[in-house]
């Protein structure tokens, strides 16, 4: 907390018209290179067993040690299989990565929820789980997914081996300050559309390299409805649109949540920290490199039918032909090759072979509860093989304590142990080649659940369709509402 009463007096201090970014970013700059990067000093640093073993060795080798152990919290999730967790881990180089995680938190005295530990789980899910993750902070870790954290109205983002050795060593990194954008979305979203559906849309919209060189605020009617699950999808696919993160304002939805976590300031220091954090909004007249706006009644529910997280329609529409999109007409039809599929198909009724809901972007307890309303009273496909991983062990206790596992078995569905799981192939929820797969995750890059694998990136409710029916399905068709 030490840090955010310097952040608070300095906020209160500057009177210009500033963005969220501008609030948070400026607080935390120590040092202004001249036309070069700032050094910003970082809140909150996470790490994980894949991109952290070669920095700790960085710092050991220099004979230095962790600035502020207490500041850097380690969890494992890439490497870990997400079932027989008890058992000992079979793969050598994932058993290596994760004994190396646990050592190094031991001899630098830092935090560390390691496989078969109660608060275990997916980095970005876990971190605003327990208030790791709180509005105004900066927030980095190994991970691209980092932007995830940009819900609570932080600074987050992921970094490469050498910049979490920069942090390791000295809590501080030297960025460019990015440019800013803002995305608002107004109106009121359709029936069946879910977050996940508007991310997957505006990346649609803006392609994956509209957003390079901004960090984008969020903002409008349907991010204030949405709720801090949501925004956590959102943010997390900020990266998806080339992005450096994504943020929202803090609201009394994010304070509520935020409120009584392991990790947040208590008693007084809670209303010091709430007065910084009401702060946090982008003033009335501040300016933005960049501004875009969408209308929420133009969303319906997304699915990808390429090898990129831009190449997304609606579910309803069929696949573009090549003349329709921007980008090289050989590069097109090489991702459509990929996928075996062809221009102007529809994508509703292809058969599909696996179903994925987890990962950081739809893992968590609001995911379940999509999932589950549509696989209720109905049977899993005999054709489909199904993964679903909860996000943390907290999100696993909270389907059971909702009775949504009965729901999950009756329908003939296992939950798995938490994890990345097949998020990427790095651990054994590999999807085979050829094989197509509806997964919630984030990417759909050739082989990234496995070589020769075939993704289709989709909300819960659209894999839970997909699950239950065996091939790409409407859901609004399975949901009671649907007029
Ligand atoms: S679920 Fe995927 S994107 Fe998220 S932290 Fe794990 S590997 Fe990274």
């Amino acid at each position: 907390m030490l840090h955010l009463e310097a952040v608070f007096f300095k906020v209160l201090s500057e009177e210009m018209k500033k963005t969220l970014f501008d609030k948070v970013w400026d607080s935390h700059v120590v040092k202004h290179v001249e036309d070069g990067p700032d050094v910003l000093f970082i809140d909150r640093h996470l790490v994980h067993e894949v991109t952290s073993p070669v920095a700790f060795l960085g710092i050991k080798n220099r004979g230095i040690s962790v600035l502020y152990p207490e500041r850097t919290f380690a969890t494992a999730d890439h490497n870990t299989p997400t079932i027989n967790q008890h058992l000992p881990v079979q793969d050598p180089l994932s058993a290596n990565q994760l004994k190396a995680l646990e050592e190094n938190s031991k001899k630098y005295g830092i935090s560390h929820w390691g496989l078969g530990h109660q608060k275990n789980g997916i980095v970005h899910v876990v971190g605003p789980e327990y208030g790791i993750t709180q509005p105004g902070a900066t927030i980095v870790c190994g991970d691209s997914h980092t932007s995830t954290h940009g819900a609570f109205g932080a600074i987050a983002f992921g970094i490469g081996t050498s910049e979490v050795e920069m942090v390791l060593a000295s809590q501080c990194i030297m960025q460019p300050k990015p440019k800013k954008m803002r995305i608002n979305v107004n109106g009121k979203l359709n029936f069946g559309v879910s977050p996940k559906d508007v991310a997957l849309y505006i990346i649609s919209r803006l392609t994956t390299s509209g957003a390079t060189g901004y960090f984008v605020e969020y903002s409008g009617d349907v991010f204030r409805d949405m709720s801090m699950e949501g925004r956590m999808t959102v943010c997390n696919l900020s990266i998806e649109m080339g992005a450096r993160g994504g943020m929202i304002a803090p609201d009394e939805k994010t304070f509520e949540y935020v409120k009584g976590r392991e990790f947040t300031p208590k008693g007084a220091a809670w209303d010091k920290a709430m007065t910084y954090w009401k702060t946090l909004f982008t003033d009335k007249d501040a300016e933005f490199d960049k501004e875009i706006y969408f209308d929420a009644s133009d969303i319906e529910p997304m699915i990808t039918y390429g090898t990129n997280p831009g190449m997304g329609i609606g579910i309803s529409k069929s696949i573009p032909k090549a003349e329709q999109v921007e980008g090289g007409v050989s590069t097109y039809k090489k991702s459509l090759g990929y996928m075996a599929f062809n221009e102007g198909e529809d994508m509703i009724g292809k058969p599909i072979d696996f179903v994925f809901i987890g990962s950081c972007t739809n893992g968590r307890i609001e995911d379940f509860r999509a999932f589950t309303s549509i696989i209720k009273g109905r049977k899993k496909a005999a054709n489909v093989t199904a993964w679903l991983v909860p996000g943390s062990h907290q999100v696993e206790a909270a389907i059971k304590a909702e009775g949504l596992l009965d729901i999950i078995h009756e329908a003939g569905f296992e939950l798995r142990e938490p994890g990345c799981s097949a998020c990427l192939a790095m651990n054994d929820d590999k999807v085979p080649a050829g094989k197509l797969a509806v997964s919630t995750s984030n990417r759909n890059f050739e082989g990234r659940q496995g070589p020769g694998s075939r993704t289709l990136l989709a909300s819960p409710l659209v894999a839970a369709a997909a699950a239950v029916t065996g091939k790409v399905t409407d859901p609004r068709e399975l949901m009671k509402e649907f007029a």
